[in-house]
Parts: C-alpha cells; sequence; structure tokens
C-alpha cells in the first residue's frame, strides 16, 4: 500500500468531511470534493449490502450522489478485489480484464480504472473507484492521492456508522430486533403527521405467553417472541414499521393503506402464519394471538387516538372469540370515554366524588348486621354511574393502583371509624374491602393496610380483606406474599366470588382463609338447578368443617336465603337482605334496626372464637 505522507489533501474536504453526520452528508461531500482532486471521468464508491456483495453509489456533477441498486459480487468484481485485499487495484486496460464490474464501464467506452479500499479500525468499510477513457489514465501519484482520500473518508465512515449503530442499537429491542416502544411510538407520531398517507394499526398481542413462560421457562419464551417476530416480518412490507411496546406486546404501523383494506389483510396473513405451532428443540409450542386493528378516520385526531382504538380493538378480541377485531364506532365511543374517566381519575379521589357504598352483610340466623362489604362508587358528571370493574381496570392501566389502595383503605377504615361513633353497637361489625389481583400484588399492600388500620385505631381484622378467587395465585408470588403477611398481622382475608374460578380449592393450603363468599352464579340457581343446591350445600358443610365462615352472596329472594341458611351458611348478602347504600343511609338504617343484636362480625368464624 501506497504512502501517504508525501501527499496532502485540501484543507475545505478534511473540514467537510469532519462536519459531515450522516453516512449520506458523507458520500456528498466526497462526490463534491473527489472529482476537484482527482480529474476523472467517472467516480464514485461501493459499501458492502451483505456478505457476498457491495452496491455502487455513482457520482454525479454538484455533488450529487445516486444509489444505483447495482451490486457487484465480492468474489468477482475488481471493487470486490479491493475489498477482500484491502490494497488499491488498478487496471490500465479494461479491454479483455476478467472483473464483472468492468464490463458495464467497457461499454460506456472507459478503458482504465482503479479503485482503493476504504479501511477503518481493521475493517474494510467499502471502496473509491475512478475511471478514464484513456489506457493507463492514473498516474502512481493519482494512486496515492486516492489512497489518500480513501482512507480519510474511511474515518470518517466509520465514525459515522458507529454513531448510527448506537442510533439504531438504542431504538431497537434488544430480544426480538424489533424497534422499541418509543421508537415505534415516535414513528408512528411521524406518519400520522403526513395528512395524506396516514398509516393504519395492527395492535398484537399473544395470548396465554405468561404461560409459556411459566410452564416453559424464559429461554424458550424468548424464542417464542423471536419466532414470532420473524413470522410478522414476513407477512410485512417495505412500508411497514414493526415495534415491540412490552413484553407479548407489539404494534405494527402499515403503510400504504390507502383503502384501508391493506392492515386487515396483513392481520389475516400474520394469523394464518401463526397458525402453525412454534417448534422450538423436541416441544411443539401453539400460538395464539389476538389482533386489533384501527384505521386513521373521521375522529381519530392523534396518533395516540388510533393507538388507544388498536388497543381497544385488540382487548375486544381477547375477550372474545375473535381473534381480530377491527376498531368501529363503538370502540371509538368506548376509547374517548375512557380517556375521560382516566383523565379525571385523580381529581375524583381527591375531590371525594368517589365514594364507597357499604351492603350489608347479616347473620342469616338472626338477621342482625354483622358487618358490612365497601363498594366503590363513582357517579361520574357525564358518564353517570362507572361500574365497579371498569374502574377498577382503568386504574390498574393507568398505574393507580398503589395511589387507589393506599386512598381505598384510608376512607374505609375512616368511614368505620365514622360508623362506629355514630353507632356504638357496631363496635364488633367489620368492613370488608375488595382488593384486585394486581392490588395483592403490590409489595406494600399489607403495610398499606395495617397503617390505615394503625392511624384510626382499629384493629388489623377489622378490615377484611376479600380477595377473588379467580386471582392466579402461585406460591412464592407477591400476591401469595401479601396474604400471608396480612394473615401474620392479624388482618381476615375472605374468599370472594366462590366458584367463579379455577384454582378453589388448592388455595385453601396454600395460605389463610376466614372467610369464603359463595358466588351469586351458584346462589341466583339454588331454587331452580339441583346441580347448584347440591355444590352449595356440600361446601357450605365443608366451610363447617374447616371452620371458615360461609357469605352467600347475591341472595335476591327469601328462598334462598331460607336454603342457604338450612345449609348451614351462617351469612348472607344480597339485595334482599339490603342494597349498598352510602355511610349516612348505613348509620340511619343501623339505629333503626338497634334492635337487633349486631353480630360479632361476620369473620368471626368458630376459628377465631
Ligand atoms: P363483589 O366484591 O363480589 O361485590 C358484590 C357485587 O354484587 C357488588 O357489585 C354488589 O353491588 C352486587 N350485589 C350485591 N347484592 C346483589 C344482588 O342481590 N344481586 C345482584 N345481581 N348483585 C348484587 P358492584 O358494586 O357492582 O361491584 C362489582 C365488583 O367490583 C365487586 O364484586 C368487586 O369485585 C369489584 N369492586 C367493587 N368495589 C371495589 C373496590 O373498592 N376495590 C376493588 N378492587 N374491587 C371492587
Ligand atoms: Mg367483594
Ligand atoms: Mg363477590
Amino acid at each position: 500500500m501506497s504512502s501517504t505522507s508525501d501527499v496532502s489533501l485540501p484543507a475545505g474536504f478534511i473540514r467537510a468531511l469532519g462536519a459531515a453526520s450522516t453516512q449520506e452528508q458523507m458520500l456528498r461531500v466526497t462526490a463534491d470534493w473527489l472529482p476537484r482532486v482527482l480529474e476523472t471521468e467517472r467516480a464514485s464508491v461501493t459499501l458492502p449490502v451483505s456478505a457476498h456483495d457491495l452496491e455502487l453509489y455513482a457520482f454525479g456533477g454538484s455533488a450529487e450522489v445516486t444509489r444505483t441498486n447495482l451490486r457487484f459480487p465480492i468474489a468477482r468484481s475488481m471493487v470486490g478485489k479491493a475489498f477482500r485485499s484491502r490494497r488499491l487495484v488498478v487496471v490500465d486496460d479494461i479491454v479483455g480484464s476478467p472483473f464483472e464490474d468492468l464490463l458495464s464501464l467497457a461499454d460506456a467506452g472507459l478503458r482504465s480504472a482503479i479503485t482503493a479500499p476504504m479501511t477503518s479500525g481493521g475493517r474494510c468499510l467499502g471502496t473509491v473507484n475512478l475511471a478514464n477513457s484513456q489506457p493507463g489514465f492514473f498516474s502512481a501519484t493519482d494512486h496515492e492521492l486516492l489512497q489518500a482520500v480513501a482512507e480519510l473518508i474511511a474515518g470518517s465512515l466509520g465514525l459515522v456508522q458507529a454513531a448510527e449503530q448506537e442510533k439504531v442499537r438504542a431504538m431497537t429491542d434488544d430480544l426480538t430486533g424489533a424497534l422499541n416502544r418509543g421508537a415505534v411510538l415516535s414513528r408512528l407520531e411521524d406518519q400520522f403527521a403526513n395528512e395524506n398517507a396516514r398509516p393504519s394499526l395492527l395492535f398484537l398481542d399473544l395470548d396465554g405467553f405468561k404461560l409459556i413462560n411459566d410452564i416453559h421457562g424464559h429461554n424458550t419464551g424468548d424464542q417464542v417472541l423471536r419466532i414470532f417476530v420473524s413470522r410478522i416480518r414476513s407477512a410485512m412490507t417495505d412500508s411497514d414499521i414493526l415495534g415491540r411496546l412490552g413484553g407479548d406486546e407489539f404494534l405494527l404501523v402499515v403503510g400504504d393503506d390507502d383503502a384501508g383494506t391493506r392492515a386487515e389483510m396483513l392481520a389475516e396473513k400474520i394469523l394464518t402464519m401463526c397458525a402453525t405451532p412454534v417448534v422450538i428443540r423436541r416441544l411443539k409450542i401453539d400460538l395464539s394471538l389476538s389482533i386489533g386493528v384501527a384505521s386513521p378516520c373521521l375522529g381519530v385526531e392523534s396518533a395516540s387516538d388510533m393507538l388507544a382504538d388498536a388497543d381497544r380493538a385488540m382487548y375486544r378480541a381477547k375477550r372474545s372469540e375473535a381473534e381480530m377485531v377491527v376498531a368501529d364506532d363503538e370502540i371509538r365511543r368506548l376509547t374517548a370515554m375512557l380517556a375521560v374517566i382516566d383523565h379525571d381519575l385523580d381529581a375524583a379521589m381527591v375531590g371525594q366524588m368517589m365514594t364507597f357504598h357499604y351492603q350489608p352483610v347479616r347473620e342469616l340466623a338472626t338477621g342482625a348486621i354483622a358487618g358490612v362489604e365497601a363498594l366503590i362508587r363513582w357517579q361520574h358528571p357525564q358518564y353517570q354511574a362507572i361500574p365497579p370493574p371498569l374502574l377498577i381496570d382503568r386504574i390498574e392501566a393507568t398505574g393507580r393502583v398503589a395511589s387507589f389502595t393506599r386512598w381505598c383503605m384510608q376512607t374505609v377504615a375512616r368511614d368505620l371509624t365514622t360508623l362506629r361513633q355514630a353507632v356504638p353497637s357496631f363496635e364488633t361489625g367489620r368492613i370488608g374491602v375488595n382488593l384486585s389481583p394486581l392490588q395483592l400484588a403490590m409489595s406494600d399492600c399489607a403495610d398499606i393496610h395495617a397503617s390505615a388500620c394503625l392511624e384510626y385505631g382499629l384493629a388489623p381484622s377489622d378490615l377484611l380483606v376479600e380477595v377473588v378467587e379467580s386471582s392466579e395465585i402461585r406460591p412464592g408470588d407477591e400476591a401469595e406474599k401479601t396474604l400471608h403477611k396480612l394473615a401474620d398481622n392479624g388482618a381476615l382475608i375472605g374468599l370472594d366470588d366462590f366458584g367463579t374460578g379455577h384454582n378453589a380449592l388448592g388455595y385453601f393450603t396454600q395460605f389463610p382463609i376466614h372467610v369464603m363468599k359463595f358466588d351469586r352464579s351458584l346462589v341466583g340457581v339454588l331454587t331452580t338447578n339441583s346441580e347448584a343446591y347440591t355444590i352449595l350445600k356440600v361446601l357450605a358443610s365443608m366451610c363447617q368443617e374447616l371452620s371458615i365462615a360461609a357469605v352467600a352472596e347475591g341472595i335476591e329472594q327469601e328462598e334462598e336465603m331460607l336454603a342457604c341458611r338450612d345449609f348451614g351458611i351462617e351469612y348472607g348478602q344480597g339485595w334482599h337482605l339490603g342494597r349498598p347504600k352510602p355511610l349516612d343511609d348505613l348509620v340511619e338504617l343501623l339505629l333503626s334496626e338497634s334492635t337487633l343484636a349486631v353480630a360479632d362480625g361476620f369473620a368471626a368464624a368458630s376459628a377465631f372464637r
């Protein structure tokens, strides 16, 4: 390789290259300066596009660079030889040369060519090439100059490429190679800003991915995600952008969808591809996914509106039989409503617009009110009564679980204090507080319960914790730890909606249960369904055996109440025994019933006597 010490390059060229921050800018600077440094008829650069090919970027006048899509095999071209050997290659007469890339030069009437490798940090990044119509046109000085130019460009190119790779890395999800959340959302914003070519969206979510991880381990889970992504990719075109929003959620920004049908077709294609099970080692894993589709249409004013539409549609698909749901007006109305609800949540908690209503739990033998259950209520100014399960869902979806739980425990503890001051005979009455699986999974859930009790001078057993039976609580889970901590602190635990979940009996050996609440789906059909009758009867005697206090929920009729009592179920709750009511009304009710002795708290089953 020739020494570059005795050639000097223009300071302007060096400065301009140093200032270029992208590969494209660099190539333009080179196209501008190269003909001034080395006068010739043809100049170009090649850059590798694969392990086997170099692609040609041709330079024209006025710093013009054209990406030609012409590819030359590294093994059989002149540029390839310079690239492989990292040496200058000179061809004084193209005629008769064996190199493939020189054929087109010969056709264009060119006769001599030289190519210099661009090497930086021990790597060859491409080549710089010159050609001329005269045979043997390039002198030894030209060779040296070209080598110097190639080294100069290589230095800058190495830096620019490293910076660009770093940028790409910062935007990429390491596991799958898809864009990461931030990057895909910002690309979505960019594309949405182009009013004439707004994209459509696919929101993709793998069903039961947590289970795959739990059963087969995280390595297998990771591989499933990679294979899933490669299947999505094979359905995509260059105008689509794939990003991982997190966990098993992916977003596909679908370009070129003027007719609004491409997104659906793409979703169908992905579903077909995912119908084949994934095979990892000898393991066959079925993929099931839910896709929400959203398109830009009237009423969708921002990228985040459209994203929310796609999210809601996916959510609906997940909860239904359908694998794919296309966002429609109803979903859009729901999305708009959720946005308002989400926005108003904090103010509603602080401003006491959110309150608790309390539903009596009665001792069936005497009819006495033994305790109450706290049920969240929010009368929204625009949407009226927000159903509690929806409210909890929004609390969880917007990351407000901790503040909500704190607010709940404090409010209920304060209300119980007020209640006991107004109705001294409620001294032993308890309040049941519902906790969702996510609330339960907070590591400080038990502490929040304990400190609310402490602040209001209550015993931990005064606030009974109701846990839904359908919560998936596995040994070692944070939720299980919370339950043990609560019990250790002296709190009582009730298993809510018993009869609707899947793991019912497993829970009895896993953590302490003091109260069992039979769901309305059993109680409500008691008088018409003989199976429900028998099941409830057996469960009631099981509770007695285990010294667990039994509560029948959703009693709407006298006969249901009588049957439950006959089974030996000690407590009942339901419209027939009292609707949920505001604290003041509950005080009135309790005072009006003062002839009835308040039973010893509905959790005070034989286990605690
Ligand atoms: P849950 O804990 O099983 O509460 C009982 C639900 O049944 C309440 O519905 C109550 O109003 C309703 N109910 C009571 N008696 C009858 C009856 O005789 N017939 C019928 N058809 N229904 C009756 P609500 O208040 O709509 O709450 C629904 C669910 O929302 C609750 O079920 C509970 O899982 C959840 N929830 C309510 N408040 C809270 C809360 O503060 N935190 C959490 N995490 N969840 C809550
Ligand atoms: Mg409950
Ligand atoms: Mg219940």
